[in-house]
């Protein structure tokens, strides 16, 4: 039986740990984005969250209808912690609320907010929310409490003098690696120690063996491969993953759950529970990768976060989505919320999050997560401020348009369509992606590489680098494959069941000389160069494979020590190297590329034949989707092209690229000129000359 008392006093609990839904009011949903409100509680000053300030700790957050805010501290960051200390904030101007506290006695403690709520309306009168500082800088285990932390102890050494190695590189030199960082390392035969942490992909001197070559793997294997930057998927502070299991319990997840946004996520620490580690263990993993000639790119999901629990939101109910007045969530993004960037406190916490990891952590390029849910000044805002930082950070991102409700009118949102808009902000091609493999969406859908012709003209756009929407080509980042969907390799099997490994092979290696030899920026999908496949235990291909496990999502170095492997890999390397060493396809201008290439009509739908020219470089491509050997007589062939006098009038090409090889060295000691100008291109497979140059 439950006395009166204690019935009153569940009561009072009951109402302090309100869900936080039950204080989204209409009265306040409609006043966030009016103009008054954000004169009156737009802060614009560069100190939110914890600052250290001589002696002092400077603490400092935004919440404009809190009528008293508690600080609590803890001595250790886990969820069920003595609270050994409560502090009244002071509230300031534009919704702050302050406290200074002496350095001294409250580094390395951990603490959380009671936000206290009062005369709300409709909702009952009062109401206690507990949160998490959105600007948390370090956090214990599972991202619960924030932590008092002095960030230069967790410098590593060379930090003073870290720089990203290819600063100056122009965009479309770059050759971009997408990784999860589990992935590389998951599988027992990488011979990384650190397996699935930030630190394993820095281990050096890691191999496979068939005990006669060796093969490396990890670190050493991405070196070789010649990329020049690791895009990492999300490694802030995420919410599937519980920190406190060990790595084999740990469940597997992409990390597309925000929860602390400037905060690496623990799973990828030796240490969760102490704030400090899995900071110092990123910025040491970023300094390696630097010292190794390889850029970072973060994966970053302003878009959505894990859940309404996110701590901005707890502090102001309702301000961090796009909801109705009737309390409905926007949810564009599919994942149960989408961010209001088109108000000026999340924009503005989404600007300081991306300068903070610039500049805090070094990070040189950002991919914006389903990037056409932000607005363009948003994206303008960061673009500005990191330019501020440093020159020439990278930004792309997913510019699908997708279905949002703007909670502010003559916003424009981040999609392709609007790519113009943005200052130095590239997108991912779909475009070249579903030309060269069929549709993501559709699961039989076959591409150019198994023998559709109506991609064909999408094919040739591309490789000038100028699908419809976009200006120029480092606006594009072309791909075949990557996290999401299908792998290419499964998706290859899947859209031609009839096939045999050979064939299979022949197809995908086609499908990256494509993206590799197109205007733009390429970018690969980690172990698409050993024919990744995601296969779960009843042998089906999986498409989303964000929570399959290492069994189905590891890179398997088994798979090095086969032939046909190592092939592929080398083939993989050696459009990288080549790609790197032509000139002709780091164009940039688009009237430069229009004049600079040349469509030959080859009589078969299938065979697209085009020459490209910039300065003394000429560069002859033929790509033979069909299932057949063709033999083409390059000479006939494009002076029937009138345009084009004599690509033969006393010049000598040689072949860098054929169904079996690719390097930046020519792979055949053959001539081509007048007297022998016809080349065979075998089944499924492209050909590539360049002319000698004295
Ligand atoms: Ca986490």
């Amino acid at each position: 039986m439950v006395s009166v008392f204690t019935y009153i006093i569940l009561m009072e609990r009951k109402k302090a740990v309100m869900n936080i839904k039950q204080l989204y009011v209409s009265d306040w949903l409609v006043k966030y984005s009016t103009k008054d409100f954000e004169e009156m509680f737009t802060y614009d000053a560069d100190d939110l969250g914890m600052r250290l300030e001589g002696e002092n700790i400077v603490l400092k957050c935004w919440s404009p209808f809190a009528a008293q805010m508690e600080l609590n501290i803890y001595l250790s960051g886990e969820e069920n912690s003595i609270n050994v200390e409560r502090i009244q904030m002071v509230r300031r101007e534009k919704g702050i609320w302050q406290i200074a506290l002496e350095a001294s006695g409250y580094l390395n403690k951990y603490y959380d907010f009671t936000i206290v709520f009062e005369n709300i309306p409709k909702n009952g009168s009062k109401a206690e929310v507990t949160a998490c500082d959105p600007y948390a800088r370090a956090v214990g285990v599972n991202g619960k409490k924030a932590m008092f932390i002095d960030l230069t102890e967790t410098n590593p050494e060379g930090w003073d003098t870290d720089r990203n190695p290819n600063q100056s590189m122009a965009w479309n030199d770059m050759v971009i690696y997408e990784l999860h960082i589990r992935d590389l390392s998951a599988d027992l035969k990488s011979g990384i120690k650190n397996r699935g942490k930030f630190l394993g992909l820095i281990e050096n001197g890691t191999y496979i063996t068939d005990g006669m070559e060796k093969f490396k793997t990890g670190l050493d294997h991405i070196k070789d491969l010649g990329i020049t930057h690791l895009h990492l998927l999300p490694f802030y502070d995420y919410g599937s993953i519980d920190e406190s299991q060990s790595y084999d319990e740990n469940k597997y997840n992409w990390g597309y759950d925000p929860v602390n946004y400037n905060v690496p996520e623990g799973s990828y620490s030796t240490n969760p529970y102490d704030g400090d580690v899995r900071i110092r263990e990123l910025k040491q993993t970023i300094c390696q990768l630097h010292q190794n000639g390889i850029s970072v790119v973060m994966d970053v999901v302003y878009n959505h976060t894990y859940n309404e629990e996110f701590c901005f939101n707890k502090m102001v109910p309702g301000y961090f989505y796009r909801i109705g007045a009737d309390g409905v969530l926007s949810n564009g993004s599919e994942c149960g919320n989408d961010t209001a960037s088109e108000r000026s406190m999340v924009r503005k916490y989404i600007v300081d999050s991306v300068l903070y990891w610039a500049k805090e952590y070094h990070i040189d390029g950002f991919r914006f997560d389903l990037l056409g849910l932000l607005d363009t000044e948003t994206m303008q805002e960061i673009r500005k401020g990191l330019d501020n930082i440093r020159p020439n950070i990278l930004i792309y991102g997913e510019g699908w348009k997708l279905q949002t409700v703007l909670t502010k009118k003559n916003m424009v949102l981040a999609t392709q369509e609007h790519v113009s808009e943005m200052d130095r902000v590239a997108m991912f091609s779909d475009n070249l992606r579903d030309a060269i493999k069929g549709s993501v969406f559709e699961e039989t859908e076959k591409g150019y590489i198994s023998g559709n012709q109506d991609c064909v003209e999408a094919i040739k756009i591309s490789l000038m680098g100028l699908p419809e929407w976009a200006d120029y080509p480092e606006q594009v980042i072309n791909y075949t494959s990557c996290h999401d969907n299908y792998t290419l390799f499964d998706k290859i099997a899947l859209c031609n069941k009839e096939i045999d490994m050979e064939e299979r092979i022949r197809q995908n290696k086609l499908a990256i000389a494509i993206v590799m030899l197109s205007q733009g920026i390429p970018l690969l999908h980690a172990g698409e160069e050993l024919l990744r496949t995601k296969m779960n235990q009843q042998g089906e291909f999986v498409s989303d494979s964000v929570r399959d496990g290492d069994d189905v999502n590891s890179i398997k170095w088994e798979t090095l020590l086969q032939p046909e492997y190592q092939n592929v890999y080398r083939y993989y390397k050696g459009l990288t190297a080549f790609r790197k060493n032509t000139r002709v396809l780091h164009m940039t201008d688009p009237a430069e590329i229009r004049k600079a290439y040349l469509f030959a009509e080859t009589g078969n739908e299938l065979v697209i034949c085009f020459k490209a020219v910039r300065n003394d470089e000429i560069m002859i491509v033929v790509f033979n989707a069909d299932e057949k050997t063709v033999e083409i007589n390059l000479n006939a062939l494009f002076v029937k092209e009138e345009k084009l006098n004599g690509i033969f009038e006393g010049k000598k090409y040689q072949c860098y690229i054929n169904e079996q090889a690719a390097d930046c060295k020519p792979v055949s000691a053959t001539i081509y000129d007048e007297n022998d100008c016809t080349v065979e291109v075998q089944a499924q497979s492209c050909m590539v000359l360049k002319n000698i140059q004295f």
